[in-house]
């Protein structure tokens, strides 16, 4: 790392070389005293923001070259990069150790692995987090949740948003199983159809919730008090601030934030305005993002398959669907064709669930439930399910139409969080897209190219269907 005097014209020039790809790219805000020169030797002038951003970059690159000290770094507690390779390492209560195994996990994740320290760090570091869908991040940041509650204080002290009803509930359910020895943690959802009296006040500590709620909680009907929240989480952060609406709630949210709150934003895709918009509102944070999302899509191969039109699209779910095994998810790109394709399958006796944004709420939930228990095999879905949520089981992913933007080009970001439903922490998965025209054709090929990654013909009627599925 650098330390001492910062030669800015050397940066420069060395800068053009930081550009190096790596798999996980880690930074602390310029803000720490390594790379501003707190030390006291620093009397050059304020870097400029594109200095600080060179020096990042480079700093970057120093990590990514020496992957030797990288790992010096990593064994150092006091270092940011601190990182580790087991939970006991993280010295949690026992009780919530014990939580952390009962759910299956052994060791942390990559994302795990290098935030806990930061998050659970004494005093607390804020962080913004950006990996893949599946790699565990809801789980790091419930934990840091659990970790900082006490449970002396009668009132909400965590505040977690989420976009939507359905992330809320699902992180909720993760914190609620990972404290299940720690009944003393109470935890409120803040999302609709939850309601409260007037003058009524929230005696849980840890407030789950979407932002309007939130923002309508505590600074309309003062049911919580925003000043005594110590923790801050913004989960899929990214959607959040590039939805104008949620991000005004929550920088009305943050803004009554205490000064000393820990804040964390954990996103899934990163987008470079959007996390520098992050950086502003987050104070000095341990920034980490693990690059190269293609590579987190080895374990799952990806197939394309031939068809005329719809029908013989429609020919080739049913043919997948009576070779499946586990769990699929089917994607359309609208809830016409959804409702359309789930219709006709029930019709002919499948049995298929079918999700999509017009539904209630409570319609949602109970599709969503019946599909996660098992009860249902097959979910039929738009773009409404392509993020966050985590179904376990889930071995195959059929793209129905290819996800499209508005300009009807190929929209990467919702087929990766699509195909993401698959092969979650690391589990194999398979994608198939049904290719009905030259245009789906071109799309399909824009995603092997954007991706790196090959999407073979699958013949459809071959003998060893049953195979290739569930492999
Ligand atoms: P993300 O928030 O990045 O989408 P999650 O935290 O939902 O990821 O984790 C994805 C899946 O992996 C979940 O089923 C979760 O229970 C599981 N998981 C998370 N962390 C671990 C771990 N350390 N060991 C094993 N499984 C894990």
């Amino acid at each position: 790392m650098t330390t001492g005097k910062v030669d800015w014209g050397k940066l420069a020039e060395e800068g053009e070389l930081a550009s190096a790809v790596t798999n996980l790219s880690v930074n602390q805000n310029s803000k720490s005293p390594e790379t501003n020169g707190v030390d006291g030797n620093e009397t050059d002038k304020t870097p400029t923001a594109a200095e600080e951003s060179l020096l990042r970059k480079l700093l970057h690159k120093s990590l990514v070259d020496s992957t030797q000290e990288l790992e010096i770094q990593r064994k150092n507690p006091h270092s940011p990069l601190y990182s580790v390779k087991s939970f006991e390492e993280l010295k949690l209560q026992k009780k919530l150790l014990r939580g952390v195994y009962d759910m299956g996990f052994i060791k942390p994740s990559k994302i795990q692995e290098m935030a806990l320290p930061t998050l659970l760090a004494d005093p607390p570091g804020n962080m913004i987090a950006q990996s893949q869908s599946g790699t565990g991040k809801t789980a790091a940041f419930v934990l840091a949740m659990l970790s900082r509650v006490d449970t002396t204080k009668p009132y909400p002290q965590v505040l977690c948003l989420s976009p939507t009803y359905e992330l809320a509930i699902q992180t909720g359910e993760v914190a609620a199983k990972m404290s299940k020895h720690c009944p003393e943690i109470k935890i409120k959802y803040a999302v609709r159809g939850e309601e409260m009296a007037r003058g009524e006040k929230i005696t849980e500590h840890i407030i789950i919730g979407t932002p309007g709620k939130a923002l309508d909680w505590s600074l309309k009907f003062r049911f919580f008090d925003l000043n005594k929240i110590t923790v801050f989480v913004l989960d899929e952060a990214d959607v959040m601030i590039a939805t104008q609406g949620h991000q005004d709630q929550c920088i009305r949210i943050h803004k009554m934030l205490p000064k000393t709150c820990q804040i964390m934003f954990f996103s899934a895709t990163y987008e470079k305005a959007v996390m520098d918009f992050a950086e502003i509102i987050v104070d000095s944070p341990m920034i980490i993002r693990l690059l190269k999302e293609e590579e987190c899509l080895d374990n799952i191969k990806q197939f394309y398959v031939n068809c005329q039109d719809m029908d013989e699209k429609y020919d080739a779910i049913t043919t997948i669907y009576t070779n499946l095994t586990g769990q699929a998810i089917i994607f359309c790109q609208t809830r016409r064709t959804a409702s359309w394709l789930a219709d006709k399958m029930i019709n002919e006796g499948f049995t298929v669930a079918v999700l999509s944004g017009d539904m209630t709420v409570a319609d949602r939930i109970t599709v969503l439930d019946d599909f996660k228990e098992g009860r249902v095999t097959v979910l039929v879905t738009t773009n409404v399910l392509a993020r966050g949520i985590d179904v376990d089981q889930v071995s195959l992913v059929v793209n129905f139409d290819l996800p499209i933007d508005q300009q009807r080009k190929a929209d990467h970001e919702t087929y990766l969080h699509r195909i993401g439903r698959t092969g979650r922490f690391g589990k194999k998965g398979i994608a198939i897209n049904l290719i009905d025209s030259p245009q789906a054709m071109e799309i399909c090929r824009d995603m092997e190219r954007h991706f790196g990654k090959k999407i073979e013909l699958l013949d459809i009627g071959c003998r060893d269907l049953k195979a290739v599925i569930r492999q």
